[in-house]
């Protein structure tokens, strides 16, 4: 990786590694950071004394985005080349979604996106697209998650727009990186699903919007059709399957539609009695019945949802990705990148790395602790004089 200045005393690399370390450590803050600055962990991981925090900050203000972008692409080659990111029912299955990372009254940048509040004040924000790699477990080993890349959502462009941009950059740099994309509803747009097509992509969305004519069409079809019966999970289901929706002729390649009503029981804790659980789906997809079949449609959908709690949810919650580090535009994307690569880089190890033996009975939580105690750890902790 590199950056655009020129004379540096501080090098690149050093930098890079010590925002990896930060977020490895679940450290938080630029200033918690300066506090471990004295222990022994750093003079081994980086090849020169920790610098400053603000130098810290300016450094990766000037990052090149486009060299931290190739480094989570060697990452992904990587694993790919070693076959540690098997598809999934069949097919390889990315995920792409929209998030806020940060928010202030005070604070704006050349970047920020500005909202009117209930309050009368305006408000600055900022908003990524994100694309996740999601794929099956190897042999006896967890399933690993990649982000590839994020695209920032500009002043004055709605989410499809921001999509499209990233989609262009990461269907140049991964063309076979992924079949079909798993996208929320805003995503069942006619000029999203022919970007898709024409790229040789499969969609998989929700479909909500009961206005839309393939929404209809499809409920005039499921009433006449008897369900299928299956299972996902502990629940059952009763399924329709529409292929070749012909009401939508806006998209190419034919619309399918598929529905799965879903019904379980969960056990109250308090009174121990069974309460009956349903829930209603409705999807689009462009897959072909060849491609998936009903069943698969379902487990893939259903994937959309058990991702959201991992991913970027995991990251600004526990790896404090969504703290503004430098509120600079250059910055917010670069520690976001580098949060990516330290993400992909720890479930990577977790994953594939750990011999199963010492991975078993420990939590994630307890390599994250495992680490921090290693930055944590001081050389000595000296007192000048023992109280009497
Ligand atoms: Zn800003």
């Amino acid at each position: 990786m590199s950056d655009h200045r020129s004379l540096p005393r501080i090098s690149t690399s050093l930098v890079v590694k010590a925002v990896l370390a930060i977020y490895w450590s679940r450290l938080g803050s630029l200033n918690a950071l300066e506090m471990t600055h004295s222990a022994k962990f750093w003079k081994t991981w980086l090849d020169g004394p920790l610098c400053s925090a603000d130098s810290l900050g300016r450094i990766v203000a000037s990052v090149d985005a486009a060299t931290v972008r190739q480094g989570l692409h060697h990452v992904y080659e990587r694993l790919k080349r070693n076959k540690a990111l098997p598809d999934l029912h069949g097919l390889a299955v990315a995920v792409l979604d929209g998030q806020e990372t940060s928010a202030s009254y005070r604070r704006c940048c050349a970047g920020c996106l500005k909202r009117r509040m209930a309050n009368g004040q305006t408000q600055f924000y900022h908003r990524n697209v994100t694309l996740m790699l999601l794929c099956a477990s190897p042999p006896s080993r967890p399933a690993v998650r990649l982000l590839l890349d994020l695209e920032p959502q500009r002043a004055g462009e709605g989410e499809l727009t921001t999509a499209v941009r990233l989609l262009e950059r990461v269907l140049a740099a991964y063309p076979r990186a992924f079949d079909v994309l798993l996208a929320d509803a805003l995503y069942a747009a006619a000029p999203f699903l022919n970007f898709l097509w024409s790229h040789g992509k499969a969609a998989l969305v929700v479909l909500k919007d009961e206005r839309r004519d393939a929404y209809q069409d499809a409920g005039g079809l499921w009433a006449q059709q008897p369900p299928q019966l299956g299972s996902y999970d502990a629940r059952r289901c009763r399924w329709w399957d529409i292929p070749d929706l012909r009401s939508w002729p806006e998209v190419h390649g034919g619309t399918r539609v598929v529905r799965s009503e879903e019904s379980w029981t969960v056990q109250r804790q308090l009174s121990k009695q069974a309460s009956p659980q349903t829930a209603s789906w409705v999807w689009l997809t462009t897959l072909s019945v060849a491609q998936a079949r009903t069943e698969q449609v379902v487990r893939l959908a259903h994937l959309r949802w058990d991702i959201e709690n991992q991913g970027f949810n995991e990251l600004v919650n526990g790896w404090h990705a969504g703290h503004v580090y430098r509120h600079q535009s250059g910055a917010i994307e670069c520690f976001l990148l580098l949060a990516f690569l330290a993400y992909n880089l720890f479930h990577a190890f977790f994953a594939l790395n750990l011999k199963p033996a010492l991975r078993r009975g420990r939590t994630m939580a307890f390599w994250v602790r495992l680490i921090a105690a290693e930055i944590h750890a001081l050389p000595r902790l000296v007192f000048p004089h023992a109280p009497p």
